[in-house]
């Protein structure tokens, strides 16, 4: 590769709104054959609403958002500004939280009232003692994430949060297949949410319920296979499958973090980014022979 051709090819791809911050990774682009997307923030606009609250029985919608509100005001989660965000539009006034603490992949807990109180998903309730009672399918079919409430016991309630995938998120990813690449889906969220999003956005594979320290040794069990992986993200959670994979793209809009472990930037956030980098990648290297 001569330099020249190299700085060329970083040219042209700022021009798309591409930053490459490692002349190496525009050489790289044009051999991937395996694309893994980050769901929320990625495929995702990442701005969540709470869509559906389902109380258990006795329990009150605005109940059990104030209750998650008050939970959530510590943590900086998209779910947690969802929830935030509709107690405000309700007008629910926060309760002071104490000894809260925010848990990896599972949701939050803290003492609101002189009662402990945990939000989060099913695995993790379950794994507490709570027995959960509700069906959420009505919420999971749309692609919302099921957060559940409950006490040391008993659960209080499901608040539905979903979140909408970019307008040009499917296109993106038909360009991605059209030129033979294996698209595949990574996310903490739940599979039947997951599963939704996936066919909404046209991704025929998914790895979900995938705690954040394990999305890199998702990238590189691919790269075992023989795979030259491209990782999209933009969360704190994908800095290291970012960093692990062959290229690792982070979302312009996304974490410093995520943007440091890459060595591209998607300024505009779009996933068209991915087949612009691939493609100039794919005339520099031509050029370059
Ligand atoms: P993602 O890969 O979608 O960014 P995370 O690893 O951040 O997912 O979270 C995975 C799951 O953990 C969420 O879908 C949710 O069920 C639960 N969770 C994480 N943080 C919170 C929170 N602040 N409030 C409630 N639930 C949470
Ligand atoms: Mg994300």
């Amino acid at each position: 590769a001569t330099p020249m051709s190299v700085m060329v090819g970083v040219g042209k791809a700022a021009e798309f709104g591409i930053l490459i911050r490692q002349g190496e990774a525009l050489q790289t682009s044009s051999k991937l054959d395996t694309i893994v997307l980050d769901k929320t923030g990625t495929i995702t606009e990442g701005k969540p609403e709470v869509t559906a609250i389902l109380t258990a029985d006795g329990q009150q919608d605005d109940r059990i958002l104030h209750i998650a509100a008050s939970l959530e005001s510590g943590s900086e989660h998209p779910l947690a500004q969802a929830i935030l965000r509709e107690a405000e539009r309700r007008e629910l006034s926060l309760m002071e939280a104490s000894q809260f603490s925010a848990l990896n992949g599972k949701g939050v807990t803290a003492i609101v009232e002189g009662q402990r109180y945990r939000l989060g998903n099913r695995r993790w309730l379950e794994s507490e003692g709570v027995t959960v009672t509700l069906e959420t399918q009505s919420l999971t079919d749309k692609g919302a994430t099921p957060l559940f409430l409950a006490t040391d016991t008993s659960l209080l309630g499901v608040i539905g949060v979903a979140d909408r995938i970019k307008e040009d998120s499917r296109a993106a990813i038909a360009r991605l297949r059209d030129v033979g690449m294996k698209v595949v889906m990574i996310t903490g969220d739940i599979q039947a949410s997951a599963n939704a999003i996936a066919k909404e956005a046209g991704v025929d594979e998914v790895m979900a319920e995938v705690l954040p320290e394990d999305k890199a040794k998702k990238v590189k069990a691919l790269q075992q296979e023989g795979r030259i992986v491209g990782m999209v993200g933009d969360g704190i959670n994908d800095a290291p499958a970012l960093a692990q994979a062959d290229v690792g793209f982070a979302i312009g809009t996304g974490t410093d973090v995520a943007i440091e472990s890459a060595s591209i930037t998607l300024m505009g956030g779009s996933l068209h980014g991915v087949a612009d980098a691939m493609a100039i990648s794919a005339a520099t290297v031509s050029n370059i022979k």
